[in-house]
């Protein structure tokens, strides 16, 4: 069960709906985001939710049956809306396309990219500063000071940033640089880091675990929201099965089951998700037609000598060449025209 509070929901009235709460053999979690105040009640008598719907101070009670109630659609009407100033926001009801190199190698690099999503109608760039590697021996970002050369650039240009972050000490240094958290495959059942990003009032871009199920995921979002966190973006990005022709295995399903289960929006990285460049825009319009709400792509000026996830990176002419594929797959798929 799920208890929606009212905004001014006062002390004595939360007192009274925890009494009545317990009292129906029930145990109350509290929650409170940016966007409202929820009791989480779990438990398994057959409860009459008029017992606590007539309370003062609810506004609204449901019976969620769903393991993760706070990002089911269940209880939702509207979809997530997640506000990244101006008139910048990621929805259901407008497409967004983010892009960049898989890692900031440096500034001119930074220029180029800023200079080429501009000209293309881009409003959100990816760039990894730490950078989760299979070799310890690998390059592993450019820590802070490449995130601030990024963010520089990216603000004087009206460009959002998302950025992978790694651990919980990595969240305030770069709380004031990026727009949108980063959650990797790597980390996507990293509970403690999920925890602390559930304190944070930016949204996270939160990927799937390369062999977690999809009911992993939402239990992760859980986890964000049930901190404080409703700005959650949820992230198709491929995962680990038996075929071993290509990176991973896109799994286009996850789109519209995430639609259906969740009322956040949906995502899908199709670079990371086939990590071949040649069939990268193939599956980002797959994706599209999926139902996706945004695509999260490589991109690189030189990916034959990018330092992390060439294969996968689009350069410059075919990143142009699928933007405008998307936007038109995007116009065919729902008539929106603001991809
Ligand atoms: C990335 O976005 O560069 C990345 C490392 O992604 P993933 O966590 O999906 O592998
Ligand atoms: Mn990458």
């Amino acid at each position: 069960m799920l208890i929606q509070l009212t905004e001014n929901c006062s002390g004595q009235e939360l007192q009274e709906i925890y009494a009545v709460v317990k009292g129906i053999g029930y145990k109350p979690s509290p929650v409170k985001t940016q966007f409202g105040s929820y009791i989480i009640c779990t438990g398994k008598a057959r409860v009459d939710i008029r017992l606590v719907g007539n309370l003062a101070g609810v506004r609204d009670v449901h019976v969620v049956s769903d393991p993760s109630k706070l990002v089911s659609r269940l209880w939702k009407v509207n979809t997530t809306e997640i506000p990244l100033g101006d008139d910048m926001k990621i929805s259901r009801n407008r497409f967004t396309i983010g892009m960049g190199p898989c890692s900031i190698e440096n500034e001119e690099q930074v220029v180029q990219m800023v200079t080429f999503l501009k000209k293309n109608g881009i409003q959100l760039m990816r760039g990894g500063i730490f950078k989760p590697r299979s070799s310890p021996y690998s390059f592993r970002g450019l820590g802070i000071d490449g995130l601030k050369i990024f963010s520089e650039h990216c603000r004087a240009n009206g460009i959002r940033i998302v950025s992978e972050v790694m651990q919980v000490s990595q969240i305030g240094e770069m709380h004031d640089y990026v727009d949108i958290f980063q959650v990797g495959t790597r980390n996507s059942q990293n509970f403690n880091l999920l925890d602390e990003l559930g304190r944070v009032d930016k949204p996270v871009l939160l990927k799937r675990g390369m062999s977690s199920t999809l009911d992993e995921l939402l239990a992760s979002a859980e986890y964000i929201f049930s901190n404080g966190n409703e700005k959650i973006i949820l992230c198709e990005r491929g995962i680990r099965t038996f075929e071993k022709a290509y990176r991973n295995t896109l799994d286009l399903n996850a789109i519209p089951y995430l639609k259906e289960k969740s009322h956040l929006p949906v995502f899908s990285d199709p670079s990371h998700g086939v990590g071949v460049r040649a069939y990268v825009e193939a599956m980002a319009l797959a994706s599209v037609m999926a139902g996706a709400d945004g695509l999260l792509m490589e991109i690189h000026e030189t990916p034959e000598r990018a330092i992390s996830d060439g294969d996968q990176s689009l350069n410059l002419m075919e990143a142009e060449r699928a933007i405008h594929r998307i936007r038109e797959t995007v116009r065919f798929r729902d008539g929106l025209n603001h991809a």
